[in-house]
């Protein structure tokens, strides 16, 4: 169905077996969700009261005293950015991202500035800050963090992300108290996280979140934190945030989305189910081994992993690209598919998406084998 939609503009079908992946337009929404895209479409409404409002939701749910949404978690790191810079100070809004003479470093643990699919580091930089990264790649110690905090420091800015170096880092823990010793704040980017109060619980300043990935919503994304941060941070959309506005839509798909989350369905053991189907239907198959893999971070998330043998005369990366290549496109979660594994993630599959999967992977690696025999 939600497929189908793009199928008149001539776009090819995807199946998205690789998780929530903006590239391939994140999440496909609940019936409740679309009703409401669809309704505030069509109605009109004050949008300071309505980002207000979305503001207490998004405190209800993630237990800070604020909140602010946004169109997505990289509009959320700009709009944070700017608002520990700018403050409330219209002068100084409509002036971002010329931050000159202003309070305006924004300190980062070097394995920590990253591409998500963007760019952390120009993200900072469109909300006026000036990226400070401290220590190495692989190791950073408490000290380069303190000794990079001066009286130019806005804010200490932490990464939760897989595309992170996760060893040598110093922990949001340490983090936190460097940023109470010095009395500045601490924004945490959890993108993709799941748990939506954690780290206002832990005492973070700022968590910003995407809308699209563990949420399921509509392309949105929200900022919980400082009650006196949420309003700098809402006062942005003056400034910077005009050009990234959020519309009415999202915010009410997000409001929605927000409200069904503690009740939804995770459905994890039936996914784990379908993904042991899956599994051994490709282990009847030479050169193919299917195991079920639960995610790194501890989530109820069950994939099937797939390790790509010789016997199977095409190599991880060859038959993902055959898989994406074909019609429909397959997406595959590719992570580690230069050491020759790839996962399925079951999350945004459709009905019956994993047979056509199995089906694809089956007839590719006897196409190859007949291939060797000519
Ligand atoms: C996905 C992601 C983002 C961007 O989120 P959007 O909602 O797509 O803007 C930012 N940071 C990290 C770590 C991410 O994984």
């Amino acid at each position: 169905m939600t497929n189908s939609f793009f199928d008149q503009f001539g776009l090819k079908r995807i199946i998205n077996a690789s998780g929530k992946m903006t590239a391939l337009g994140a999440s496909a929404v609940t019936e409740e969700v679309a009703n409401a895209l669809k309704a505030a479409a069509q109605s009109y409404v004050d949008m300071d009261e309505l980002i207000e409002y979305a503001g207490k939701v998004i405190a209800h749910h993630t237990g800070a005293e604020d909140g602010c949404p946004t169109n997505g978690a990289a509009t959320g790191i700009v709009i944070s950015t700017a608002a520990v810079i700018a403050g409330k100070n219209i002068s100084l809004i409509e002036r971002m991202p010329n931050s000159g003479g202003l309070k305006n470093e924004i300190i980062i643990q070097k394995g920590q500035n990253i591409n998500f699919g963007g760019n952390i580091d120009q993200m900072i930089r469109m909300g006026g800050g000036q990226v400070i990264e401290v220590g190495s790649v692989n190791k950073v110690e408490i000290d380069h963090i303190g000794e990079a905090i001066t009286d130019k420091t806005a804010a200490l800015i932490y990464i939760k992300s897989h595309h992170a170096v996760q060893k040598g880092m110093q922990s949001i823990e340490s983090m936190i108290k460097i940023a109470q010793k010095h009395h500045i704040p601490l924004m945490i980017d959890g993108a993709a996280e799941s748990d939506f109060q954690k780290y206002i619980e832990m005492g973070a300043d700022v968590v910003i979140y995407s809308g699209g990935k563990a949420l399921g919503g509509p392309t949105s994304g929200f900022i919980s934190g400082k009650r006196q941060l949420m309003e700098a941070c809402r006062e942005q959309y003056k400034g910077i945030g005009r050009a990234m506005k959020v519309g009415k839509e999202s915010i009410a798909g997000l409001i929605v989305a927000l409200n069904q989350y503690p009740f939804r369905d995770t459905r994890a053991d039936e996914q784990f189910n379908r993904m042991k189907a899956f599994c051994k239907r490709l282990n009847e198959v030479e050169g193919l081994t299917g195991t079920i893999h639960q995610d790194e971070a501890g989530r109820r998330i069950y994939r099937a992993r797939i390790e790509v043998q010789k016997q199977a005369n095409v190599t991880a990366e060859q038959l993902l690209h055959r898989l994406e290549s074909g019609k429909p496109g397959i997406y595959l979660r590719a992570h580690y598919a230069n050491v020759g594994i790839l996962f399925v993630d079951p999350r945004p599959l459709l009905a019956g998406q994993e047979d056509i999967i199995a089906e694809r992977i089956i007839a590719i690696i006897k196409e190859e084998g007949d291939d060797n025999v000519e």
